[in-house]
């Protein structure tokens, strides 16, 4: 699926899905499970579905994917990136640069084929540096349990074709117009990027939130996906204050496709509008 396209300045940014990831309420910690299935109206079993979503920015002779889906490790009904992309007439190999929000399964398993080859055979990857020494440069005994090991595996298998085209960054301006900035706790590196031209912006915010009809209620509700949950709280509140503040519109990884909106705060909750 191809969503609609935002013009910020000289760029053009485009939602594209990669598919529909099943999971539950059940994966929340350091919460009361009883107050998440009463907000949420699902049992700790009810299947949820989340969107994950990737976002093609184009202009000043740049075509940059931010994020690359699952690839083929996450089941049938996701993986459909590199098919998508295809389909809306973008080539693969025209794509100059991944910028990655983090590493994790959903985000970077999609830079490479089931065979192990780079689906973007010419783009550079760019990657904070504190995502990628955590993820990539570690031991694998250092992993805190089997699933971040796991990932670690993924993460290092992922990056191998681009070992010689991957850029580490720190917070700044990459790309005129296209700036870093970490907003960790998620994982220890995780990013949002700004994308700004002509007086607007907008924040491509990554994995700042995962579940929005809980967490636009409770921002405090963590995930067992999330390296530190509490910092990845705490980034969490700060990015919602901002963006509400300032009326700068988001794009996320899991918020429905096509993941475009702005932030306002209500009296006792956060909502997310189109408009
Ligand atoms: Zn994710």
């Amino acid at each position: 699926m191809t969503g609609p396209s935002l013009k910020i300045g000289d760029y053009t940014v485009t939602a594209f899905s990669d598919g529909v990831f099943e999971t539950s309420i059940n994966v929340t910690v350091g919460v009361d499970k009883q107050m998440t299935q009463r907000i949420s109206g699902k049992s700790l079993t009810d299947p949820v579905f989340l969107s994950v979503n990737a976002f093609l920015v184009e202009g000043r002779g740049v075509r940059a994917l931010v994020d690359a889906g699952t690839g083929d490790t996450m089941g049938p009904e996701l993986g459909k990136l590199p098919e998508n992309l295809v389909a809306a007439g973008v080539p693969l190999d025209s794509i100059t640069h991944i910028l990655l929000t983090h590493i994790h399964p959903d985000h970077s398993n999609g830079l490479i084929d089931g065979a192990g080859a780079a689906w973007f055979p010419k783009a550079e990857v760019v990657v904070q540096e504190d995502e990628i020494k955590f993820w990539n440069d570690r031991d694998l005994s250092q992993a805190a349990h089997d699933r971040q090991r796991k990932n670690m595996i993924n993460a290092r298998r992922s990056l191998v074709p681009y070992a010689d085209r991957t850029t580490r960054i720190g917070d700044g301006e990459f790309l005129p117009g296209i700036h870093a900035m970490k907003s960790p706790g998620h994982t220890p590196g995780h990013n949002t990027w700004t994308i700004e031209g002509g007086g607007d912006s907008l924040i491509i915010w990554g994995d700042t939130i995962h579940m929005a009809f809980m967490q636009l209620q409770r921002p405090e509700i963590a995930f067992i996906f999330d390296t530190d949950p509490e910092q990845a709280v705490q980034s969490r509140l700060r990015l919602l204050d901002r963006v509400a503040a300032d009326r700068t519109r988001v794009a996320g990884m899991h918020l429905d496709f096509p993941g475009f909106g702005y932030v306002r705060r209500g009296k006792d909750r956060w909502f997310i509008d189109a408009e």
